[in-house]
Order: C-alpha cells, then structure tokens, then sequence
C-alpha cells in the first residue's frame, strides 16, 4: 500500500471514515517539533478529504484540529445531496420553468454540516473547561471563566478531558450522535476506512470498533498505519493493508507528491 494507492481508493469510494489515535496527540506547550509535523500532516488529510464525505474521530485532546482547516466552521462538507443538486441544474432544463418550480416549492433549506461539525473527540477537549469536583455538568469556552475558578463551587476548572478526575462526556455526545447517524449511512456504501496511529492505549475508542465496522460493512476497504501495531485481522484478509510507519509522517507523505 503506497501513497498512490491510498488516493486511488479515496477517489474511488462514496466515504470516508478516519479515525485519528494516540500518534497525533500533542502535549501543549511542549515544542519539540511534533506540532510543525502534526500541522502539516493535518493540512495534508485535508487536501485528501476535502472533496469526500468523511467523518473525523480523534483521541487527540489538544484541539489542535479546530485551529487547521479541517476544523473549520465556515467551510462546509461535500454530501450526496449536493451532489444530486449539481446533477439537477447541469440537465439543461428550461431555466425559466425552473425559477417558476423554485417560487412554487421554495427549496427546503438543508443544513449542511461545516469541516467542524465533522470531527468528533470521545476524549474531550482540553481548552474547554469544567469543574474539578464535577458539582455541575457545565462547561466553559475558552476564556469563558477567566479566574479558571468555578462559577458554583469556587472550585478549579480542568480540562474536560478523559483525564478528569469525572469526565463531563456532555461535551461531545451531540457531535457524537451526528457521527453515529453518519456511520449508519456509510453502510453497504464504498468506504475507505483511514485508521491512523491508534494503538492498544484505548483500542475501545477507535480500533476494535473500526474492525468491527469494516468487517461488517463488506464493501469497505480498511487501511490501519501505525509505527508499532499495523496487523490486520484475518476478517479482514483481501480487504484491507496495514503500514508500519508512524502515521503522522506517513499522511504527511502523501502531501509531498501531490
Ligand atoms: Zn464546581
């Protein structure tokens, strides 16, 4: 499995799922170069994705994501429908019938989900913030609270992360159910599943469940790179490759060619 292989299958296929595990975790506010790379490999799933319907699942706490494009608020995710809006007005139909249709039944309003509304972290975000002693499920934008001290308790704020002494998991359950109601929809669909870097640390989160949906889903296509752990299950044989190479590097790669 190559970088050109990877881009073969991505253009080839209806979705895409990614999951992003410990290899792209960052600690904040250590410069060591890591984050330059991360960034860099961020910019370079972006230029992979940006023209897929894809969903983002990350173990990453740092939240570094929503400062790339990726994350961006503003941008919105290639779906199906738009695809089917673009089929409809290339057909040449007689424009003024069509101005006439569109005044008749106005066009439903569809939302369509922003780069950000397609990233889901089960292991929280460290920049928001939540009460240390968990006395209320609350929790705070960056720079909400700016004595870092809890509106109720009087208590320190800490990050809402899984390393909370009690994780507020409020966080991210509403992206999560959009990420569930994606997944439902990448069934019996062609699917490049993307597993970079997530390893035995909490396989909970992203490799037993990724297995489980590719093994499932038989028109999906399962790709797991990782410096240490790249094996496939024997489920999986013929319909999916793993790559030893930390994977952070490895997306960085494919960037380089383009
Ligand atoms: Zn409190």
């Amino acid at each position: 499995m190559n970088h050109e292989e990877i881009k073969r299958r991505l253009e080839g296929c209806e979705k895409v799922l990614v999951g992003l595990g410990e290899e792209w975790k960052l600690v904040r506010g250590q410069y060591d170069g890591r984050r330059e790379q991360v960034c860099r490999a961020y910019q370079a799933l972006y230029e992979l994705l940006k023209d897929k319907d894809y969903f983002i699942i990350t173990m990453a706490t740092d939240a570094v994501i929503y400062e790339t494009l990726l994350g961006s608020s503003q941008e919105q995710v290639k779906t199906d429908s738009q695809d089917d809006q673009e089929l409809l007005s290339c057909q040449g139909a007689d424009e003024e019938l069509l101005a006439r249709m569109e005044r008749v039944f106005p066009k439903k309003e569809v939302h369509k989900d922003s780069r950000r509304e397609r990233i889901v972290a089960p292991c929280g975000n460290e920049t928001w913030r939540q009460c240390s002693l968990t006395c209320t499920k609350d929790i705070w934008e960056p720079g909400e609270i700016p004595d870092d001290l809890c509106p109720h308790c009087g208590a320190p704020l800490t990050g809402n992360t899984i390393d909370a002494q009690v994780y507020i998991e409020e966080g991210y359950l509403p992206q999560w159910e959009r990420y569930t109601r994606w997944l439902a929809g990448t069934l019996n669909r062609e699917t490049l599943i993307l597993e970079l870097g997530a390893g035995f640390g909490n396989p909970g989160v992203i490799r037993f469940p990724f297995e489980k949906t590719a093994y499932f889903n038989q028109k999906a296509f399962f790709c797991r790179i990782h410096r240490k752990f790249p094996q496939i299950t024997e489920e999986l044989a013929g319909r999916g490759a793993g790559i030893l190479q930390d994977s952070v590097e490895w997306i960085s790669g494919c960037c380089e060619r383009m």
